[in-house]
């Protein structure tokens, strides 16, 4: 069986930026025989929150290069370029593309690397391979769409699979309700609703916002938003803050004792964690304002609330809803129910569960290398999922150039010497081709 210098799991922007950094080692004469697997059928980012209107929260500048190599053929601007869009998009004068148009970059990226990747496949789980007590090869193993099993071995693993659904635990037995889910499924799901009237969204971030204006647009639903917190807050995308975003921030936050680490991470949580743009949470006021003056009372806003209990009845999905501050419950009906509840990032546990005798606890070192024992060989490399240890900017585009050539150099030193350079077109900055 053929064995490669690395397989990664999961094809979203953090593993097509590692392929673009290893492309760029390619072409300095140090070539990988790198693998990704993908389990969508094709790229797209996050297509259930495809929403119209969706703006990108970060500038486009942060893209999946241009931080470490601006004059890379994969920039933002070359996209651009290339489609024929560069001049009106100045036009537009932001630094905030429509996500449409960021999915569309992305998927520009990822064509590029066809042959480096399989769609369709799910990896199931990651095995030990070797001889006595040395472990010096992983065998990936993945399910495609016929059910058809493939097995690949690697020298070396790098998991990009973003967040899995963060489930409250009252919804958990609700699991195969389909009137029940979670924003990474909203547009897929609603639109398997049969002319759903009322709908509760709960949750007080980002993918709530959007998703309560994306049903406010939808003529004849009403929505009860529920919230813990009393007010929406903003994300704070201030110049000295967003400085916690640039890479050397990631050494500070990694070379801090633990408890101090958890202290800043609580700090700056409101950068991305329960904090809209402010853009949104004024037109939410402005939905509710207008209810005010016309005095029919189509949404409603309750803060402070707390889902205490859901049960799935003929009559829809039935929620004790509880006020936080008095403890007063209070029961309705709901036709959906969309938890904006945000993402766990544990995803990577379950795959490397058969490896849990090497791993411990998956802790990572400061270039995202899970710690292993000198006999187990394997380099394992976690994007995404270090928030913990790595800073709040781990789950975002922000650090992806920086933190894939990191991953790149550690690969090099580890893997045995390369092989001779592919022929290649040379990179060129601002390339006018598809
Ligand atoms: C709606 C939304 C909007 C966002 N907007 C921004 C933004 O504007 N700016 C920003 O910085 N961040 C944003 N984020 C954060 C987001 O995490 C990053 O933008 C980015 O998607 C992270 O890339 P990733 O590759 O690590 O994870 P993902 O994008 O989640 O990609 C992971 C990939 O792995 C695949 N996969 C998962 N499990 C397996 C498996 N077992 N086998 C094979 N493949 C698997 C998935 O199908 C997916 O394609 C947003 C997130 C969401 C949900």
């Amino acid at each position: 069986m053929r064995i490669h210098d690395l397989i990664g799991i999961g094809f979203g922007p953090s593993n097509i930026a590692l392929a673009i950094a290893l492309e760029e080692q390619d072409q300095r004469g140090q070539a990988r025989d790198a693998f990704f697997i993908e389990r969508q059928p094709a790229f797209a980012w996050h297509p259930d929150m495809m929403l119209d209107h969706a703006h990108m929260q970060i500038s486009f500048l942060k893209d999946l290069v241009t931080p470490r190599a601006p004059s890379s053929h994969y920039t933002f601007l070359n996209y651009l370029h290339a489609k024929g869009r560069l001049q009106d998009f100045i036009n537009l004068q932001t630094f905030f593309p429509s996500r449409h148009e960021f999915n569309d970059y992305l998927s520009w990226v990822a064509s590029h690397f066809e042959e480096r990747c399989s769609y369709g496949e799910e990896v199931v789980e990651v095995l030990p391979h070797g001889e006595d007590d040395d472990i010096t090869l992983l065998r990936v193993c993945s399910r495609d769409a016929n059910g058809n099993h493939h097995e690949r071995l690697t020298r070396s693993l790098v998991i990009g699979v973003g967040g899995a659904p963060n489930v409250p635990p009252c919804f958990a037995g609700l699991y195969d309700d389909p009137r029940v889910f979670h924003s990474s499924h909203y547009l897929k799901e609603l639109a398997r609703q049969k002319s759903p009237r009322r709908i509760a969204v709960v949750g007080a971030g980002q993918s709530a916002a959007e998703i309560f204006l994306d049903l406010h647009n939808r003529p004849g639903i009403e929505v009860d938003l529920i919230t813990r917190a009393w007010a929406f807050k903003p994300s704070d995308d201030s110049p000295f803050v967003n400085e916690i975003f640039n890479p050397e921030y990631t050494d500070y936050v990694f070379n801090n004792p633990t408890g101090q680490r958890q202290a800043l991470m609580q700090e700056y949580k409101s950068t991305n964690y329960s904090a809209p743009d402010l853009a949104l949470i004024e037109q939410i006021y402005n939905v509710f304002y207008q209810q005010k003056v016309t005095g029919e009372t189509r949404h409603r806003f309750r803060r402070r609330h707390e889902v205490t209990h859901a049960e799935s009845t003929a009559d829809g999905v039935r929620l004790d809803i509880t006020e936080l501050d008095s403890g007063a419950t209070d029961t309705a009906n709901f036709d959906a129910v969309v938890l904006a509840t945000g993402y766990r990032r544990d995803v990577h546990e379950t795959l490397l569960d058969p490896l849990k005798p090497y791993l411990g606890d998956f802790a990572v070192d400061r270039h995202y290398r899970v710690f292993t024992p000198p006999h187990f060989k394997p380099a394992i490399f976690l994007q995404g999922c270090c928030e913990p240890t790595h800073g709040l900017s781990d789950t975002l585009l922000s650090i992806l150039a920086s933190r894939t050539q990191e991953i790149c150099e550690v690969l090099d030193a580890t893997l045995p010497a390369a092989q001779t350079p592919r022929v290649h077109t040379p990179a060129a900055s601002l390339v006018g081709t598809n």
